[in-house]
């Protein structure tokens, strides 16, 4: 695995809560393949493959939206999930 992606024992006082649904989502044929969504995400939740972005491992979305703006063709699809968020903490 790589070392540089955060592990959930990484981040104390913070439970992900799997989403009810899928709520992120890639359109393949909108996207340019310029790993914006890869940097920004603090959560390591995009990979690329075979030159486009895919959402890889959304169980661990923060829901911070920004891969949404920062994708300037629009290909990346947000909508906040229904019935709760991705992930709790112990602060608030
Ligand atoms: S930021 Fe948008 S265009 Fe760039 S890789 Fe991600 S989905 Fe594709
Ligand atoms: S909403 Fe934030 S945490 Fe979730 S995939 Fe986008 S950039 Fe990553």
């Amino acid at each position: 695995m790589d070392e540089s992606l955060r592990q959930f024992e990484d981040i104390p006082g913070v439970v992900w809560v799997p989403p009810p649904e899928e709520f992120i989502t890639v359109d393949r044929d909108a996207c340019t393949g310029c790993g914006d969504c890869v940097r920004v995400c603090l959560a390591s939740v995009f990979r690329l493959r075979e030159g486009k972005a895919e959402v890889a491992r959304l169980e661990r979305c923060m829901e911070c939206a920004a891969c949404f703006f920062v994708c300037e063709p629009g290909a990346v699809d947000f909508q906040w999930p229904k019935f709760g968020t991705g992930y709790r903490s112990e602060w608030g």
